[in-house]
Order: structure tokens, then C-alpha cells, then sequence
């Protein structure tokens, strides 16, 4: 049985045009599966806006979230009108939109009178979104002549209760998943399940995490065995390097799992490794495509790519960070020192994105964000006080204003060179370097460098290592 798994993110279902193009794409494709379904998340924004009108009404803020909550029923309603041409289904879908948005105001009134918004309630508030939208979805592909019905994931998706970050229980989600979608399929309907949102045991609303519509079409992609998972978005795929950067960026044509990995954990805006494991594990290819370019093939993603160019992938950046330096002609062989340096830095709960070691030992240092730095010094301060007071220790030091640049790609293990070529590019522009790590993975070099220089870095290292060939 061919079975295929659409997600469409915000903006590819954030206005009447979007979901008309959207709908217009799964009826294209439809045919070709046996299998379909589709994921949706909240229309663009509209996550955002539910946030915002329970925070107001935690700080008191009447009129505020009074204000967001007509907003969001101008916005769907506007889809709808545009969408649907008058009759029941658009009498019945405007009456849902109240009820959920009356749903909604009760929530905020009893948070304003208690003051505080819990976890748990954020969750129940942000799933409207794509309660919404799935319904809004649906009905669109019906209005194109697709057999279609909307499901809510909460019967679909099991988690814990860890609110706003939930874990899935795979196996009470694939009995329920199959139970409840199988028979769709054989009814011949596309089911149009709302992405990000789940459930406890009990039926309490969870959410899978911002950005959660990504995991919920991987946890169905891999409970239904899916041959694939194409999620469609308002890109062309997973691009070489920021072209707001670079240029002459372009489209990656196949990735494979540790590269993206590697490029979300070094800043690229690309799918969170924790949500397309399941599909990976499984060896589910995932397609990322453009939901208004959809003829262009977009990015595959695979757990191992067949095809090894020799090439790097990708340079992805993230700006802003400090280097903390824990420096000292005592410190050479003296067991123990990074343990503690680590240790007191986990204490202030910085997470540590980079770290670098002379062999000299003479030196220790790594990057943190420039928020966490004060904290940092002064815990490493307490912590070395005896070895700064005997000068084994002579600073503890931050070097602000700084960037990580991180090459990521396959071939960096098995092509050597690859670094050479990395700082051939930089010495002929004379950029400096600050401190280098390669990652234990071998698919990745990263570099410090000054946020002024990051940008040229760069576009030199894109052109010496990933122009066209
Ligand atoms: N609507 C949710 C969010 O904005 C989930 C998603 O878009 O994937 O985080
Ligand atoms: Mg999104």
C-alpha cells in the first residue's frame, strides 16, 4: 500500500490563497496514493497570538487579549468566507470558529482572575490553532471534490504529561493511529490531522513543542509505515548557507540525517533532529518542499544519502556568543581542571556550544551564550580561587561579540583537505580565526570568529568550497 504523509507548515495554510494552493497540491497528488494524509499547523501567526492573549490575561491585561481574541476570528473568519461559498459548511465552520474563540475567552477570564497561566493551560490554549485549521483545511479539499475529513490528534497521539515539550508513547500511538485512520483510508477520504498537539492517557491536551507539526507527521509517517514524508513549506529546501548571506546560495538536493543534525544544533533554521528521528530510524525518506514552487523537487533527507559528491553541504552560523578562556601556565598536566571548569559552568545552567583545548594545555576555552557569561566567570572564579590565588591559574577571561561558523558535511571525514581548503579561503582575506573544534561526528569544523568578520567568512568559505560545480 503506497502511503504518504503531507505536512504543511503555517504559512503554506496562513491565508485563503495558501490553503487554496495547498488543497490544489494534495488533490495533484492524491491519486498516487492509496494512503494519504495530511498535517496541518495553525495558520501563520496565529500560535503566537493565542500565547500572547493568555499572557496578557495572566498580567491583567483585558483589553489586550479581548483585542487578540477578535483578531483571530477576523483572520479565520476571512479564510473561510474566501474559501467556502455560502451554505451549511460555511454556516457550520463560522460557528465552530465562535465556539472555540468563546472557548478561548473563557480560559483567558479565569487566567486573569487566578493571574498565572499554567503549563497545562498554555497547551489546551495553543492547540485551538490547529483545531482551527485542520477543520479549515478539510473543508477546502472537500470544496475541491477530495473526500476529506478533519482529525483532532489528540485521539491519535499518546504522550506524557510534560506540557508544552511532550513525549509520545510510539506504542499506544500506533494502535490508535492505525485504528482510527485505517478505516478513512478505506473509505477513500484524506484525513487532515492537526499537527503539534496530543494527549495524555487521560485525554489531557499536550503539545509537542513549537514547531511541533513536523514530529506529529514523523510519529504518523512511522506509525503507518509511510513510504515517505514530504513536508511543504515556503522554501525551495535546505539551502547551502543563508541567502540573505550569501548569494549564491542554492538548494541542497539530498542531506542526510547527521548533516542536518549538525546544521540545526550550528543555527541553520532546518527541522529539529529530535522530530524526523522516528521517521530516520525507521528509514523513511522525508522530502522538504515548496508549497509555491511544488514542481521543484526540494530536499531529501535520508539516514545515509547514496550519492558522495565530495563536497561539503553547508555553512550554517550562530552570532552573538562569548568565548570564556580559562588560561594559565599551571594548568599543564594537572589532572582535573576541565572537569571542574565544566562542572562550574553546569552549575549555572549555560549550555556549552563549543569547546577548544591547545595541546599546549595551557589553555581551555569555549562558547557560551553572551547572556550566561557574568555567571559563568564568576562560578569559575569560586571555583578556581585556590589556583587563581597561586597563579597556577593567571585569568578567566570572555572574549565577547563572537560567531561560530560550522561547515558541516560527509565529506569532511572522507575527503581529506577539507579543512585546509576551509582556511586557505580565510588567509587570502585575512580573517582571523580565533579557535577551531571539529566535532567527534567528523561532519562538522567550526570556527570562532568576530561577528564583524562572520558575514565575508562567509561568503568566502560558500564560494572556495560549495560553488556550483
Ligand atoms: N503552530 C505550532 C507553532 O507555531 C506548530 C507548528 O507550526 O509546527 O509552533
Ligand atoms: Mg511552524
Amino acid at each position: 500500500m503506497k502511503t504518504l504523509v503531507m505536512k504543511f507548515g503555517g504559512t503554506s495554510v496562513g491565508s485563503a490563497d495558501a490553503i487554496r494552493q495547498a488543497a490544489a497540491i494534495v488533490k495533484e497528488y492524491a491519486p498516487n496514493w492509496e494512503r494519504l494524509t495530511v498535517v496541518v499547523s495553525a495558520m501563520r501567526g496565529i500560535t503566537d497570538a493565542l500565547i500572547q492573549s493568555a499572557q496578557a490575561a495572566a498580567r491583567g491585561d483585558q483589553s489586550a487579549y479581548q483585542a487578540l481574541i477578535a483578531d483571530l476570528q477576523v483572520r479565520h473568519y476571512e479564510a473561510i468566507m474566501e474559501l467556502i461559498p455560502s451554505g451549511e459548511e460555511r454556516k457550520s465552520l463560522l460557528e465552530i470558529v465562535n465556539q472555540h474563540l468563546n472557548e478561548l475567552s473563557a480560559y483567558c477570564n479565569s487566567i486573569h482572575v487566578l493571574g498565572e497561566v499554567t503549563p497545562r493551560g498554555l497547551d489546551t490554549i495553543t492547540s485551538l490553532g490547529e483545531r482551527l485549521n485542520a477543520r479549515v483545511v478539510s473543508a477546502a479539499l472537500r470544496q475541491i471534490g477530495l473526500k476529506s475529513q478533519p482529525v483532532n490528534a489528540t485521539g491519535l497521539i499518546i504522550t506524557d504529561a510534560n506540557f508544552q515539550n511532550a513525549a509520545p508513547d510510539m506504542e499506544a500511538t500506533r494502535s490508535r493511529t492505525r485504528s482510527k485512520l485505517m478505516p478513512l483510508f478505506d473509505a477513500g477520504s484524506v484525513p487532515v490531522v492537526t499537527g503539534f498537539i496530543s494527549a495524555t492517557p487521560d485525554g489531557v491536551i499536550t503539545t509537542l513543542g513549537r514547531g511541533g507539526s513536523d514530529y506529529t507527521a514523523a510519529i504518523l509517517g512511522t506509525c503507518l509505515d509511510a513510504d515517505e514524508v514530504w513536508t511543504w513549506t515556503d522554501v525551495d529546501g535546505v539551502m547551502t548557507a543563508d541567502p540573505r548571506v550569501v548569494p549564491d546560495a542554492r538548494v541542497i538536493p539530498e542531506l542526510s540525517f547527521s548533516e542536518v543534525s549538525e546544521l540545526a544544533y550550528f543555527g541553520a533554521k532546518v527541522l529539529h533532529p529530535k522530530t524526523i528521528r522516528p521517521i530516520i530510524e525507521q528509514d523513511i525518506p522525508l522530502w522538504v518542499k515548496n508549497t509555491f514552487n511544488p514542481s521543484y523537487p526540494g530536499t531529501r533527507i535520508t539516514a545515509a544519502p547514496q550519492s558522495d559528491s565530495g563536497q561539503v553541504t553547508a555553512i550554517s552560523t550562530i552570532p552573538n556568543l562569548s568565548m570564556v578562556t580559562v588560561e594559565g601556565r599551571g594548568m599543564l598536566g594537572v589532572p582535573g581542571i576541565a572537569a571542574r571548569t565544566f562542572s562550574a559552568v553546569a552549575r549555572t545552567g549555560a549550555s556549552v556550544l563549543m569547546i577548544s583545548q591547545a595541546s599546549s594545555e595551557q589553555s581551555i576555552s569555549f562558547v557560551i551564550p553572551t547572556a550566561n557569561a557574568t555567571n559563568v566567570i564568576a562560578s569559575l572564579e569560586a571555583e578556581m580561587s585556590l589556583e587563581l590565588a597561586r597563579r597556577d591559574i593567571d585569568r578567566i577571561w570572555s572574549k565577547d561579540d563572537v560567531t561560530i561558523l560550522t561547515v558541516v558535511g560527509a565529506a569532511i571525514r572522507n575527503t581529506p583537505g577539507v579543512a585546509a581548503r576551509i582556511f586557505g579561503a580565510l588567509g587570502k582575506t585575512d580573517i582571523n580565526v580565533i579557535a577551531i573544534a571539529q566535532g567527534s561526528s567528523e561532519y562538522s569544523i567550526s570556527l570562532v570568529l568576530a561577528d564583524t568578520d562572520a558575514q565575508n567568512a562567509m561568503r568566502y568559505i560558500h564560494a572556495e568550497m560549495l560553488a556550483d560545480v
